[in-house]
């Protein structure tokens, strides 16, 4: 029988490094080789040409500011020695993220502590190490004060509650800031009020663009009661873009649940095309007219304010994709199931319960076989450890000893549900420098 299911492709956008390292006719499978199973291919030249369009672009738009790395995107080691070279910051939200950002040579002043709830422990080593802390809640501010008093003073952040969510249990509603600042007026020299900060979930612009505006009039109120208040961070929440536009319309208006395994249906989809996108992005957001008048830059830059940002998947786009070993392949009516060494967990959209889209890449292109349509299973023995519930168009049937890669993977993908199930262990990590015409191994990254 032919494994011909109706599907469509979705070919995954991938950078010039990627496409000539899966066009090699032996790095991969020497790579599968050396380390046994799936691993991830981590190329950090990519990540830091994303922080400086990022840099460049507040210099172009004439905003003095920072960028700090959203850490939890991925857990690598081979960002933050990046971040330190470039000049720029880490966001961390807990004890083990800071102290990864300082081992990997980022300096405490130049990490911002965000993320709910701040341990103690947390908050006392932000102090010690000059961090700056966005402050969540009031009862959190009292114990930032407490610490301020009794180790050194801390430089804070009031987060602030989005505008376009108030159901959002993070920030300070209006009220809470007006009381935040009578606390820290109070507090004297305990803590340091650098300005505000928000995070907006979604990808648009003009929400960014509000939220900057209501930033800046706290700063101005902050500075009336004698506070410094000169920083205002507009978080992360940066677009990238995975699949070009015509196929991601074409998937969105066409798509049924015939094109899943046992037709499984999904409530939503991560928006696997947008525009604009990284540092494009930003650069909206500083064009963006105010109400009052100018843009979000030029009130940056006429009240002496710094812009601050903290982009974790858009620093990340294309800086990575994952490898799994193919261990077998079996026909189920019209379409095949690909087996694969390696969990769905190093795929997270999957728990969310949705699916990761972009077509994995089969490795080597070509071999024997018709062209056919099948989903991808990891090597769990659960029903819905599924890589790819899609049906995806291959141009010959997959099998042991192939490679499948699935492109783009290092935001928020490849390690944020990894876990050891069935007493795996986790995927490798392999940091390849492509930035030349060839490319070198730069060593394994510690399993984490
Ligand atoms: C997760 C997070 C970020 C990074 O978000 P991205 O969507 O990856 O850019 C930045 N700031 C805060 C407070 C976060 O929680």
């Amino acid at each position: 029988m032919e494994l011909t299911a109706s599907t469509i492709s979705l070919p995954a956008r991938q950078p010039d490094w990627a496409r000539r390292v899966q066009s090699d006719p032996v790095l991969l499978g020497d790579i599968a080789r050396a380390v046994g199973g799936p691993f991830h291919v981590l190329h950090p030249g990519r990540f830091t040409d994303n922080l400086v369009a990022f840099t460049d672009t507040l210099v172009t738009g004439g905003v003095s500011g920072q960028v700090y790395f959203g850490k939890k995107a991925n857990r690598s080691a081979c960002w933050v020695p990046e971040c330190a070279r470039a000049g720029a910051g880490v966001d961390v939200a807990s004890v083990p993220e800071l102290v990864d950002a300082l081992a990997g040579g980022v300096r405490g002043a130049d990490l911002m502590v965000t993320g709910a709830a701040k341990s103690a422990e947390l908050v006392w080593l932000a102090a010690r190490q000059q961090c700056v802390v966005a402050v969540d809640a009031l009862d959190e501010l009292d114990r930032v004060i407490a610490i301020g008093r009794s180790a050194a003073p801390v430089r804070v952040l009031l987060r602030l509650l989005p505008e376009n969510d108030q159901g959002s249990r993070f920030g300070l509603t209006a009220d809470e800031v007006a009381e935040a600042l009578r606390r820290c007026v109070a507090a004297g020299s305990a803590v340091r009020v650098e300005g505000f900060s928000f995070h907006l979930g979604g990808y648009e612009v003009r929400p960014r663009a509000g939220m900057a505006a209501t930033a800046l009039g706290y700063c101005h109120r902050a500075r009336e009661l004698g506070l410094p208040a000169a920083s205002v961070s507009i978080g992360g929440g940066f677009a990238a873009a995975y699949l070009d536009e015509p196929d991601w319309t074409r998937f969105t208006e066409e798509y049924r649940s015939s094109w899943f395994h046992r037709g499984k249906t999904f409530t939503h989809f991560y928006p696997y095309h947008q525009s604009p996108t990284g540092a494009d992005m930003l650069r909206e957001v500083l064009t963006s007219p105010l109400p009052g008048g100018g843009t979000v830059a030029t009130e940056f830059a006429r009240t002496g304010t710094r812009l601050l940002l903290e982009p974790g998947r858009a620093l990340l786009d294309q800086a990575g994709f994952t490898v799994f070993p193919v261990q077998g392949f079996k026909k189920r009516g019209d379409y095949g199931i690909v087996t694969v060494a390696g969990l769905s967990m190093s795929i997270s959209e999957q728990w969310k319960g949705s699916e990761f889209l972009p077509d994995p890449v089969l490795w080597p292109a070509d071999g024997p076989g018709a062209p056919v349509s099948a989903c991808v299973g990891g090597s769990s023995c659960l029903e819905y450890d599924m890589l790819s519930w899609r049906k995806i168009p291959f141009s010959r049937p997959p099998r042991h000893g192939d490679l499948l890669a699935y492109p783009n993977t290092a935001g928020y993908q490849m390690d944020k549900n990894e876990t050891r199930f069935h007493e795996l262990p986790l995927p490798a990590r392999v940091v390849l420098d492509a930035s030349g015409p060839g490319w070198r191994i730069e060593g394994e990254v510690q399993r984490r």
